[in-house]
């Protein structure tokens, strides 16, 4: 075998060098692994700590026999049940491989070296991996100040404000992950009308489900009409769990949702989770346990992580984002010691604070308890 003389770093295309991959959080079975712990409990990932819809595993199972066959390239039928459910023409609708897919078909659709792409501080660490990866500039808009009513949220005055005239696209995530923070539907009716109707506004909206009680909580979907630069995704990985199979869409006009689906691989949507996430719309019962035992669990910890006098920050998400101070890294090792695996947000600018995923109750009293056990090794800093 050759050694080449060169670096490949140095091959590589502009700006994929200097990329940090996506670091998604610990799997279970790395932590038993490693750490030589069972009983693990993780709440790193944002998933349905429910696991999926009895009648999406019964489908997805039924779909396994027809494996051999290669999906349906237009998900028909999953398609038109979206159409009907959004009221929008199936035309307005592109499927993804999860709905980080289809953020980066936007990316790929719109995005070229000499183009740039907007978003904000401590959002989605998708954006700029998408962006990037097409070869375009990424400008991340300040976020609101730790003591703004929504802390380290989107500024939308930031984010309008950062579009240059070589801007094509702005992600903007509501609620946002991983703050939890979401934004009010007059605000983003006002940076709607605001954005140049050049630049795509693609509207992540990965916890709609948990956030619609969120006070001033707007989705997307009603501006799509009046809008065709707006881009609303949607995703069968967190309220819906199905994490695992894959599976998201995109709602826009025909226009934009002809243009991603030039750049789309065919059969991005597996058969499997076709038909699982057609059941899973249907089970309306289990999304309303889902999401019933996230507002009562999230509100619990809280408030215990409160009476703790930690902070947390607003969350309209399956999601809290505590402030444990500035040995966030050794208290995440604490937990994972404990078979605890939380997300550490260093990577996404925020190095005081780690993400909590809302687990059942069990496993949040799991948290709770390896808490109070991390508490006296006084690696905690009181923040509330
Ligand atoms: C989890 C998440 C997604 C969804 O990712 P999938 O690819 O659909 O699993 C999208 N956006 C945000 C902000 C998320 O947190």
């Amino acid at each position: 075998m050759s050694v080449p003389g060169f670096d490949f770093c140095d091959l590589a295309a502009p700006g994929i060098a200097d990329l940090q991959p996506y670091q998604p959080g610990k799997p279970e079975s790395e932590l038993a692994r490693e750490y030589g712990v069972s009983d693990i409990v993780k709440l790193a990932s944002n998933e349905n700590p429910l696991g999926p819809s009895p009648r999406a595993l019964d489908a997805a199972r039924e779909a396994l026999e027809g494996m051999h066959r290669y999906p349906d390239g237009s998900a028909h039928a999953l398609r038109t049940v979206l159409a009907e459910r959004h009221g929008v023409a199936p035309a307005q609708i592109t499927f993804g491989n999860g709905s980080n897919d289809v953020l980066d078909l936007v990316a790929r659709a719109f995005l070229s070296p000499g183009r740039s792409a907007v978003f904000s501080q401590h959002a989605f660490a998708v954006y700029p991996i998408a962006t990037v990866s097409a070869g375009a500039d990424a400008i991340a808009a300040r976020a609101n100040d730790p003591g703004h009513e929504q802390p380290y949220g989107h500024n939308l005055d930031a984010m309008a404000a950062a579009v240059t005239g070589n801007t094509r696209v702005v992600f903007v995530a509501n609620p946002n992950n991983p703050t939890g923070t979401w934004l009010g539907g007059e605000a983003l009716e006002r940076f709607l009308h605001r954005v140049p109707d050049d630049v795509v506004v693609v509207l992540d909206e990965a916890y709609l489900e948990y956030a619609r009680a969120g006070e001033g909580y707007a989705d997307g979907t009603g501006w799509i009409d009046g809008h065709r630069n707006l881009v609303v995704t949607r995703t069968f990985s967190k309220s819906f769990g199905l994490a695992g199979l894959r599976a998201g869409y995109a709602l826009s006009s025909p226009e934009v949702a002809d243009l991603m689906n030039r750049v789309r691989h065919p059969f991005n949507l597996n058969s499997v989770a076709q038909a699982a996430a057609g059941a899973a719309l249907d089970d309306t019962g289990h999304m309303e346990r889902s999401v019933d035992l996230n507002a009562r669990e999230r509100e619990r910890l809280r408030s215990a992580l409160a009476d703790r006098g930690l902070r947390t920050l607003p969350s309209a998400a399956n999601f809290l984002c505590v402030e444990v101070g500035a040995r966030a890294a050794d208290v995440n090792e604490a937990f994972l010691r404990r078979g605890v695996i939380l997300r550490p947000l260093a990577g996404y600018g925020l190095p005081r604070f780690l993400r909590l995923s809302i687990g059942t109750e069990r496993e949040n009293d799991r948290f709770l308890a390896a808490l109070d056990e991390i508490r006296d090794e006084s690696l905690l800093e009181r923040s509330a």
